[in-house]
């Protein structure tokens, strides 16, 4: 009989132990299971009274989304136009990353493309704007304040339309919908100080440095903003 030889399973990353204990948090929660019911599905998404037609259609609109829902969150007037145009060039992959710039021969053939916050991966637009294992704690931290559970997105578009889909009161709204630009300017302007200024990579650094500019912007273009800088950072941090 011929010997099955499997790989070596290599060490998980701390993301993917957070991700583990919270993937089993929510299995703990799930309702337990009762010997000697028959299973049987059952379609959640109906409430009382709804077709099963309607809601699954609703569902399939969630899940597949319209494009135009991901621009409304590219251009967001109480943002700095430099927040907001940077926003749309990750949107249009016309980020000059490391990837980016040997595609177009300005830098070597045989420059280092890496990543320069995890020296893991080359540094595409996904990859150092969403999926790097460090810059996913930062928006994992940014996810966590508001309890909302995701699967990273495994495209920009698909990053946007997911925020954009998320339903908060008009107040909340606004907060939440300047996030991902902000977020996306920030990671950037971070990985350029790394890059070019020598600056060792600190996710807590940036993650505070967008919750306060965050603040600083929201009080500078929303009337009825009765809170103080330091009442926002203290609730959220
Ligand atoms: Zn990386």
């Amino acid at each position: 009989m011929k010997r099955m030889h499997y790989g070596k399973r290599r060490p998980s990353h701390q993301w993917e132990v957070e991700e583990q204990s919270r993937i089993i948090d929510v299995l703990r929660a799930a309702p337990a299971l009762r010997v000697g019911v028959k299973d049987k599905s059952r379609w959640l998404a109906s409430q009382t009274g709804q077709s099963f037609v309607t809601t699954l259609y609703r569902q399939c609109e969630l899940d597949f989304g319209d494009c135009v829902s991901a621009s409304r969150l590219v251009w967001m007037k109480y943002l700095p136009p430099k927040v907001q145009f940077f926003g749309w060039l990750a949107w249009k992959y016309k980020v000059k990353t490391s990837v980016f710039l040997k595609k177009i021969g300005v830098l070597d053939e045989n420059a280092s493309a890496l990543c320069v916050f995890c020296k893991l991966e080359d540094e595409s637009v996904e990859h150092v704007l969403i999926s790097c294992p460090l810059v996913w704690k930062v928006w994992a931290g940014l996810l966590q304040w508001w309890g909302v559970l995701w699967v990273v997105p495994g495209s920009m578009e698909c990053l946007l339309q997911w925020w954009a889909r998320n339903n908060f009161s008009k107040a909340e709204r606004r907060i939440w919908n300047a996030i991902p630009l902000l977020a996306l300017w920030s990671i950037w302007n971070h990985r350029n100080d790394c890059l070019f200024n020598n600056v060792q990579p600190d996710i807590g650094e940036l993650h505070e440095v967008i919750i306060i500019k965050l603040a600083i912007w929201l009080k500078a273009t929303t009337k009825d903003y009765h809170y103080t800088i330091n009442d926002f950072l203290y609730n959220i941090m």
